[in-house]
């Protein structure tokens, strides 16, 4: 049997990657989440099952479980949910991460440590490869963000130079499907949300800037590679991203597209320190975890779609109220 730690397990990502884990009958997963962005609702079928536990907990707490693998996956990552306490969210990167090498080490466990393409700042390399040093405000609106996960990743290779804490970084970049909130904040969530809802969709600045989406199922077997089939040695920070690059505009209009809505397209202020432009070089994922995501932006566009179509009118029909943070 194997226990696995899973923080964040009622998020976006922690459940999508939960979900996987306990299609496995011996491992034991167990989800750590203080419901901050958190959602009970996207673990309640994995509630049912014997090998999956809850524990409704904040990381920045330490904890003593008896683990053999961990996922640090605790952290809000929608601009405007991080930047709402953005003490909080250094916080939960850096003590977060610091309780979780302390599991690690004591019970020789393996960390694998959720960062960000975000590492990478207002990125000058494009696309973005792991050698590249970045672009980071240290003092903006961002920063809680940027530099708590770049702290956590220099935390990381620290405890396993001093200490052979066994570690590995994986950088995601942007990701949706289904489970994100789809009061979430994020391009994807929003722009779905407002088309199925026939309201206009607001694309920040003049809709220039770029993305590369990753639709989550390929992400998360990018991460369960990543853990259970790399060379123990191969520490990372290895990129996991969809290279395929676009408009904020171009999203917006095949969104539109794939609805079928008759929403318009409005634009509004660009957020402080938006980067303008984000794409993964994936060569080492290919290479050394023979990985590459499967599910192209139309297809997850769909899926996406269905899944936002069932949380918004659910069983009764009813539009439920949402506001975006
Ligand atoms: N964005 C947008 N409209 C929205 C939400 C976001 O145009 O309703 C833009 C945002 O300015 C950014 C991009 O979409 O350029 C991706 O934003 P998101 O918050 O999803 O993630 P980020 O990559 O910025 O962390």
């Amino acid at each position: 049997m194997k226990k696995i730690l899973v923080t964040g397990g009622a998020g976006f990502l922690g459940s999508n990657l939960c979900a996987r884990l306990v299609r496995e009958k011996e491992n034991q997963v167990i989800a750590m989440d203080n419901l901050f962005t958190g959602r009970m609702e996207n673990i309640k079928d994995l509630m049912e099952l014997p090998n999956f536990t809850f524990i409704e907990h904040d990381i920045t707490q330490y904890l003593d479980i008896p683990v053999d693998q961990i996922y640090n996956a605790a952290c809000p990552a929608s601009p405007p949910a991080y930047q709402k306490s953005p003490t909080g969210t250094t916080k939960i990167c850096i003590l977060g991460v610091l309780n979780m090498l302390e599991l690690a080490k004591k019970y020789d466990a393996v960390l694998l440590q959720f960062s960000t393409s975000e590492v990478y700042g207002e990125p000058e390399v494009h696309p973005q490869v792991e050698g590249y040093r970045g672009n980071a405000n240290p003092i903006g609106v961002r920063s809680c963000y940027d530099e708590g996960k770049r702290c956590a990743e220099s935390l990381c290779f620290d405890y396993h130079r001093e200490f052979g804490t066994k570690i590995k970084v994986v950088r995601i970049f942007n990701t949706y499907g289904p489970n994100m909130d789809p009061n979430d904040g994020r391009v994807v969530s929003n722009f779905v949300v407002q088309a199925i809802q026939g309201i206009d969709l607001t694309v920040y600045g003049d809709g220039m800037q770029t993305r590369s989406f990753c639709y989550v199922d390929d992400l998360i077997e990018g991460i369960y590679k990543m853990m259970n089939n790399s060379p123990e040695e191969f520490l990372g920070p290895v990129n996991l991203g969809n290279p395929g690059e676009f408009t904020m505009l171009e999203l917006a209009e095949k969104v539109v597209a794939a609805t079928g809505s008759t929403s318009r397209i409005v634009h509004c202020p660009l957020p402080s320190d938006d980067p303008t432009q984000r794409r993964p070089d994936i060569t080492l994922a290919k290479e050394v975890l023979e990985w590459v995501p499967k599910v192209a932006l139309d297809e997850g566009l769909q899926r996406a779609i269905g899944y936002f179509r069932t949380v918004l009118f659910g069983n009764s029909g009813a539009i439920h109220s949402r506001e975006i943070p």
